[in-house]
């Protein structure tokens, strides 16, 4: 067996690699604390008590020994939920809203994902491509190893197929791991009228999305004035056909069915869900559908975020994610998330901490690979800046991120990217 790249030690290490990981089932998470994790081809090949570790493995010539020095060490975050892929900002809209008008109105009028739209139109590909990679590296520098980026800001099918071939240009030699989901079905493309005809060539579109390998999952804007639970099982039909996982926004502005769809056709997820009633909750958790909490939009829309009594009340698998986005979330740090998902939604740490890890890599369908430190699992992990890993949701607002390993390298420290991620995103 050759020797490791990496052997990292005194660490307080919390490997997230707990069976059960459903709310309302998780007090404490297992933690090793004097810990050490050797890393080989990207790759953990063993988390365990650092006298025992060192004393059992064969250093090689090449084998970087890093002392943490008591620090806690942690899963990277996987963030399932981003709209990354775009161009331009939309601070006046955020003031409007504290003014009154609601995010459906801007949205109706013309504004809001349609002003998006036009600036993502309007802006050239590399343009595109460059503020998507910049925008991943503020999530980087926060400690997400994964994350899942949607399309969403084309709506036609032409303009929707440009946003397919952006997003493989982002994805294209990044340091980390990035998932691709077609949104086309996100809001209504202006200057088309007829809804069964465009439903019909939206969905044609998702069997060259997948023979291409364009995108691994399909998600649709299941709410009302949006699209239907009809049109939405149409096009999430036609995406299961086609060979992709499938997922839905679902009820974030009203109970729309969308919870009890995600049940019904067991999709890997459904996210929002601050409108969903118990009865689809609870369906969602007997079908094995991921929850995903975004409380970074609803503290943005100045909504109150899902709690998290009525998850564990239904033992619901939930998972956390920033829901990246120029209208309602534009934030990528998961260290907020997290913060929220405790002070404002009642998240324990513990339950918090899965939702970033374990249970974000299970909507993503990545649980067999990442989110936990164990033997063969990906090597995407955190050191922080203190020894209780807890410091991410007592210093809200910080960064308490002190480095980022993604595949056993290092791509941040103390906040600032290394080379290698600088060179990603400006080339
Ligand atoms: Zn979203």
């Amino acid at each position: 067996m050759s020797s490791p790249d990496l052997v990292v030690f005194h660490a307080r290490i919390t490997p997230c690699a707990e069976e059960e990981t459903r709310m309302g089932r998780i007090e404490e998470l297992a933690t090793i604390e004097d810990g050490a994790l050797v890393v080989r081809s990207g790759k953990v090949v063993r988390v365990g008590e650092s006298e025992r570790v060192l004393s059992e493995t064969t250093l090689g010539p090449d084998t970087r020994l890093l002392d943490a020095e008591g620090r806690a060490l942690i899963p990277g975050f996987l963030d399932p939920h981003s709209h990354a892929l775009h161009a331009g900002r939309r601070i006046p809209e955020m003031q409007l809203r504290q003014e009154g008008k609601g995010y459906l109105e801007i949205l109706q009028a013309g504004g809001g994902i349609q002003e998006t739209v036009r600036a993502t139109t309007a802006a050239d590909d590399a343009a595109v491509v460059r503020d998507t990679r910049r925008r991943i590296g503020q999530a980087v520098a926060c400690g997400t190893t994964t994350v899942e980026v949607k399309t969403g800001y084309g709506l036609t099918p032409e303009r929707e197929m440009r946003l397919l071939r952006l997003l493989a240009q982002v994805r294209r030699r990044a340091p980390i791991t990035i998932l691709r989901t077609f949104l086309g079905l996100h809001a209504w493309p202006l200057g088309t009228e007829d809804r069964p005809v465009h439903i019909a060539e939206m969905n044609a579109l998702l069997s060259d999305v997948a023979a291409k390998d364009l995108a691994e999952m399909v998600d649709v804007f299941c709410e009302e004035g949006v699209f239907s639970p009809a049109e939405t099982l149409s096009h999430l039909a036609a995406a299961r056909a086609a060979g992709l996982a499938i997922r839905l926004h679902a009820d974030e502005l009203r109970p729309s069915g969308g919870a009890e769809l995600a049940a019904e056709i067991g999709a890997r997820s459904a996210d929002h869900l601050l409108a969903a009633t118990d009865e689809g909750l609870r369906a969602m958790a007997e079908a094995g559908v991921v929850g995903v909490n975004l409380p970074g939009t609803a503290f943005f829309l100045h909504e109150h975020p899902l709690q998290a009594e009525r998850q564990r009340a239904v033992g619901l698998r939930a998972a956390l994610a920033t829901d990246q986005n120029p209208g309602s979330s534009p934030t990528f740090s998961m260290p907020m998330v997290l913060s929220l998902a405790m002070h404002m939604a009642g998240f324990r740490p513990a339950e918090a901490l899965l939702a970033a890890t374990r249970n974000a890599a299970s909507a993503l369908g990545l649980e067999g690979t990442h989110g936990q430190l164990a033997e063969g699992f990906a090597a995407d992990f955190l050191l922080l800046d203190d020894s209780d890993y807890r410091v991410l949701f007592y210093a809200f607002g910080m960064n308490p991120v002190a480095q980022v390993f993604a595949a056993g390298r290092s791509i941040a420290h103390d906040g600032r990217l290394t080379e290698e991620m600088r060179q990603w995103m400006d080339s």
